[in-house]
């Protein structure tokens, strides 16, 4: 039987002028009696250094971080060194598979590459290209990707998608979704509890910036929302004044209304802290409750009068709340620090008036 320690290592030769080696050791999927596999990846330092600035900055001939440094020396080396120059990435907690993907488009070696990819494979990528802000290296290929999983956006179980149009500015999708996570999320603790960051797992790759901003809107729509139904209900609740529009004066609807309002919220937990619900939940349990008043008030009787018109405050409530909740605006992918702003696929006149124009 072979002992847990033992390493496999696969080599995957990106590029056949490959100048230094990628290593990545992914974490285990399960503790013990696992063989660890350390992917080595042979690429060229180049290639990497023009798809993505966050290569360049560590491996350009002119830069001086520490990988740019051993990378030179490696090369002087005299006599010549058999091996090459080794990066170790195994920190990064990459996909494998993405990250050997994403070296073939950088490198052009489009052979290597699929036309059609799982949705899963398709979230690794997005997490690499954000990693190396590679994006625009990487469009032509994430474009034909994308494209058969655009439909499932909006639907539960694809709330990755939000990483996904992040990473690869597609605004209406990433809007879309904010929409729903400002619905459906609430806050415990003071932290953001939301279905897309279940969906994203421990090791949430949704970037910092979209979390505050889906919680900071939670929280904004909420400090409207709840105040609304408390206005109306304190009003029910001063017994030095009467709401009834059928015998003003009168407390005996008032106090129908009140008993059923104040336990419909209590039950509901709307009388509590409300930041640990849902801005959709909300909404739908004023609602309810306010519907079973008017139902209640349809068949209520006081003084031998029918007050069902005296629920017309209530029902001008419900709509208020939802209309506010369905009118809150996005988050748009340009109001995040660093939004990755999609630049402007260029027609073929401007091929040749891009950058790089010299007088001579
Ligand atoms: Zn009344």
């Amino acid at each position: 039987m072979s002992s847990s320690t033992e390493t496999q290592i696969t080599y995957i030769d990106i590029c056949s002028a490959a100048d230094m080696e990628i290593l990545l050791t992914p974490p285990q999927a399960a503790e013990g009696g696992q063989e660890s596999i350390t992917y080595i990846y042979r690429v060229s330092s180049q290639q990497l250094c023009a798809g993505s600035p966050v290569f360049a900055v560590m491996l350009d001939p002119k830069s001086s971080f520490l990988e740019a440094t051993q990378l030179r020396a490696h090369k002087r080396q005299q006599p010549p060194s058999s091996e090459l120059y080794q990066l170790n990435l195994s920190d990064s907690g990459h996909d494998p598979t993405a990250l050997a993907a994403v070296f073939y488009a950088l490198h052009g070696a489009n052979e290597h590459l699929p036309q059609t990819i799982p949705f899963e494979g398709l979230c690794d990528i997005a997490v690499v290209c954000d990693y190396y802000d590679c994006a625009d290296a990487m469009r032509p290929w994430v474009q034909l990707w994308m494209e058969p999983w655009k439909v499932h956006a909006e639907r539960p179980g694809y709330e990755r998608w939000l990483l996904i149009a992040w990473v690869f500015g597609e605004a209406s999708v990433f809007e879309a979704l904010t929409k729903r996570f400002i619905r459906n999320g609430s806050l415990i603790d003071g932290e953001l509890n939301a279905l897309v960051l279940v969906s994203a797992g421990p090791d949430c790759d949704i970037p910092h910036a979209i979390i505050d901003a889906l919680s900071k809107e939670i929280i904004r729509i909420g400090e409207s929302l709840v105040p609304m139904y408390l206005e109306v209900y304190k009003r029910y609740e001063d017994n030095t004044k009467s709401q009834c529009l059928r015998l003003p004066g009168s407390r005996s609807c008032d106090d129908f209304i009140f008993g059923r309002f104040h336990r419909g919220l209590k039950d509901a937990k709307l009388l509590e802290d409300t930041q640990c619900l849902t801005l959709q939940y909300i909404v739908n349990a004023v609602n309810e409750i306010l519907n079973s008043i008017s139902v209640g008030m349809a068949s209520a009787l006081f003084d031998g009068q029918s007050h069902s018109r005296c629920v017309s405050s209530l029902e001008k409530l419900c709509l208020t709340m939802e209309k506010m909740l369905a009118g809150s605006p996005p988050i748009s992918l340009a109001s995040i620090a660093g939004g990755k702003q999609k630049t402007a696929i260029p027609g073929w006149d401007d091929i040749l008036s891009g950058s790089g124009q010299k007088e001579i």
